[in-house]
């Protein structure tokens, strides 16, 4: 019993590896995670106390910046380094807050962390059913999150729990679990506290070969990685071991060194365990004072730091010790005093041990029914002990089988889920091709709609167009129509269809304006320019005759021949107006006056030369008398007359041919306004006209043949 108590603290202080705290390490600000390095490098180096206060500074420092992660970092270095002190108020403390925070945080791993190291403080403190809650809880944690690492870790703690209990085999199973998975892993530091472990069950078995092999090969991990604190530790176990094995020179050696090495870290209960065995091996080995010295010492400050376990430890070594020396008084006071501790704290093993020890001292003392007694009260207890292992095994399958279910059915939920999402990913999947489908359709059918329907638009669309040019065409001919017709009854003398007076009043001035502009600028440009309007009045002679004997229609197709030959002999660009009756204005362009006889003879001619065909098919002849006038008649003063007053010589010509015989021509070439020769005679249009010599022209033999009208 006492070896079993003393391999669960041995494996309890260092069961935090730092491996595993890298997670909580991890989610740390960075400044904490390299303060967290150096402190794990004091914890390597065994100087706890520096490591205290670094992880104090770490804590105030994470608790000014309200960094919640950083502080449940702190808070569990402490927790650790708590527990390493024998602290474990403290180490529960901080390791809740600590606890609260992941929680809070939703860091399931680090939760997994913490709930572990709680269970190694309830362990340390013998409290194995709240120790084995917790590691349970951790392992369920780790097993949904699916970390090996961690599962390993945990089967460790549950296997150091079962070996405290004395279900070795079970814990031997789950301690192989985790070796196995820590080797292939690599863990060395884990893999040494499986192996010390492993050794701490053999050693209880009394397998003593097999614990000798293990926790050699721990000590050797542990120095290969140079763990300061674990070397001490397996140099302790060693020393319980070689205890046991009665070979005390290696156990006193092995004990000296733990000594020596847990004194220079501060680990006042770790060092203190390991004097307590010291004793116990001066003790066997006959150095009563050396060895209730050492148990004295110990038990000392263990009562001072209240270390209950190691207390009721010392107190049955010296029970023993008393009784070996036969000083059956004192071994009867440290007999009673641990068998009450073991009986408060109901550690029934522990209690058979004193009561072995008690048992004896009644022998001893020939008192055999008291010792009878004991007995009997310790075989009682050994049957409480197989019922309470075996009630603890039923607890503990329960637990397993509690996890395992736990396990599985998170494995279910996670597989229904995984069903649950592949259907719902299948229905969206099918939704998604069902609607997808059924939108492309939709689409689909909305394009051929809207290209019938943009068809069927164009198509109305090219009709409205087609329909609308057709009505505007046909409005723009209606248009034209009309305007054509406006023109022809404004413009235009509906029977010879020539322009009317109206037309050339209103285009007459403009090209006068423009006539007597050129003219002005080019004064000397008399021959070559074609700068003239040249203007003529024709008259046909005798057309009341026509009428009177052909009939009004006869006389009015006549007109319509006679303006044939206007368009015959004149130009397409010339004004051709009917003046009105039987008269005709004549206006050329772009003209010279040059050329007013030639085309009055050449007009002359053709009137007397065309047949003219009545309705019957009759033919007649006709003539035609002419007046004429350049315009402007002034070449070198163009705006002296205006152009009425231009007509009006033009018509006074005209009057002048009918009166001279008809079928001829008088014209006004040119007027100019020199003084009047001495011996000019004025004309009777020069007299009429205010012009003091007019250059005139005629069809008549001479100008004196000429029979002017009469002036008033
Ligand atoms: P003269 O040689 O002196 O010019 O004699 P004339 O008969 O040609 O001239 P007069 O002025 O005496 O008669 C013109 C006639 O022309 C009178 C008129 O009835 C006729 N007349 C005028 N306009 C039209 C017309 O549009 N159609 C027809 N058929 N006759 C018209
Ligand atoms: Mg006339
Ligand atoms: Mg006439």
């Amino acid at each position: 019993m006492k070896a079993r108590l003393l391999g669960c603290l041995l494996y309890a202080v260092s069961s935090c590896s730092f491996a595993w705290s890298d997670a909580i390490r991890e989610i740390s600000s960075p400044s904490a995670q390299s303060k967290l390095a150096e402190i794990a490098a004091h914890h390597k180096a065994g100087l706890l106390a520096l490591a205290e206060s670094e992880t104090l500074i770490l804590l105030d420092q994470a608790r000014a910046q309200k960094l919640p992660l950083d502080i449940a970092a702190a808070q569990h270095e402490r927790g650790h380094i708590a527990t390493m002190q024998g602290k474990y108020d403290l180490a529960q403390r901080v390791y809740k807050r600590a606890l609260d925070i992941y929680t809070t945080e939703e860091k399931l791993p680090q939760t997994a962390v913490i709930l572990s190291d709680l269970g190694t403080t309830q362990r340390i403190q013998t409290n194995y059913n709240q120790a084995l809650d917790y590691y349970y809880r951790a392992l369920s944690l780790y097993q949904s999150l699916e970390i090996k690492s961690g599962i390993a870790e945990q089967q460790l703690n549950i296997g150091s729990v079962l070996r405290a209990l004395g279900q070795y085999e079970p814990a031997l199973v789950a301690l192989q679990h985790a070796l196995v998975y820590m080797r292939r892993n690599n863990d060395l530091a884990a893999v040494s506290q499986s192996l010390s472990h492993i050794g701490g069950v053999y050693m209880a078995m009394q397998q003593y070969q097999e614990a000798s092999s293990y926790l050699n090969d721990a000590l050797a991990i542990n120095e290969q990685l140079d763990l300061k604190f674990d070397i001490a530790k397996s140099h302790r176990d060693l020393g319980e071991l070689y205890l046991k094995m009665r070979r005390y020179e290696r156990a006193r050696s092995h004990l000296n060194k733990a000594i020596s090495l847990f004194s220079t870290i501060d680990v006042p209960l770790e060092s203190d365990w390991a004097l307590a065995t010291l004793g116990q091996v001066e003790l066997e080995k006959g150095n009563t004072n050396d060895g209730l010295k050492y148990l004295g010492d110990a038990l000392l400050r263990a009562i001072e730091n209240d270390f209950t376990g190691l207390i009721t430890h010392v107190h049955l070594a010296m029970a023993q010790a008393y009784l070996r020396i036969n000083d059956f008084t004192t071994a009867s006071f440290h007999a009673e005093k641990g068998l009450s501790q073991a009986r408060t704290r109901d550690e029934l093993g522990t209690q058979i041990d004193f009561l072995v020890v008690q048992a004896k001292i009644f022998q001893a003392q020939k008192d055999f029914e008291n010792a009878f007694l004991t007995l009997k009260e310790k075989d009682r207890l050994d049957s409480l002990v197989v019922d309470k292992n075996r009630a603890m095994s039923l607890a503990q399958l329960k637990t397993e089988i509690e996890v395992e279910r736990q396990a599985q059915s998170i494995e279910l939920l996670r597989k229904n889920k995984a069903i649950e999402l592949a259907q719902a990913e299948q229905r969206n999947l099918s939704n998604i091709i069902v609607m997808g489908s059924l939108v492309a359709f939709l689409l689909f059918l909305f394009l051929l709609w809207s290209r019938y329907h943009q068809r069927q638009r164009n198509l109305t669309l090219k009709r409205d167009v087609k329909e609308r040019t057709q009505e505007l065409e046909q409005k723009n001919r209606e248009l034209e129509e009309a305007y054509r017709a406006l023109e022809q009854v404004s413009l235009r003398d509906p029977l010879t269809s020539l322009y009317n007076r109206h037309y050339l009043e209103a285009q007459l001035p403009g090209e006068i304006q423009r006539c007597q502009h050129n003219c002005s600028k080019n004064p000397d440009r008399r021959t070559t320019e074609n700068g003239d309007l040249l203007c003529f009045l024709l008259d046909i002679d005798d057309f009341k005759h026509i009428n009177d004997e052909y009939g009004h229609l006869a006389g009015d197709r006549f007109l319509v021949q006679f303006t044939a030959v206007i368009h015959d002999v004149f130009r397409q660009t010339d004004l051709l107006i009917r003046w009105g009756g039987e008269e005709f204005l004549v206006i050329c362009r772009h003209a010279n006056r040059s050329e007013l006889i030639l085309l009055a003879e050449r007009f002359r001619v053709a009137v007397a030369e065309k047949r003219f065909q009545l309705l019957d098919g009759k033919i007649i002849r006709a003539s035609c008398s002419i007046g004429f006038c350049a315009l402007p008649l002034f070449r070198d003063a163009p705006y002296r007359l205006d152009w009425q007053k231009t007509f009006a010589i033009m018509d006074y010509c005209l009057y002048a041919a009918k009166l001279s015989g008809k079928n001829c021509w008088i014209g006004a070439v040119e007027a100019y306004d020199e003084p009047v020769d001495e011996g000019h005679q004025l004309n009777p249009l020069e007299q009429k006209f205010n012009l003091p010599r007019t250059e005139m022209k005629t069809s008549l033999n001479n100008l004196a043949s000429i029979e002017w009208p009469v002036n008033n």
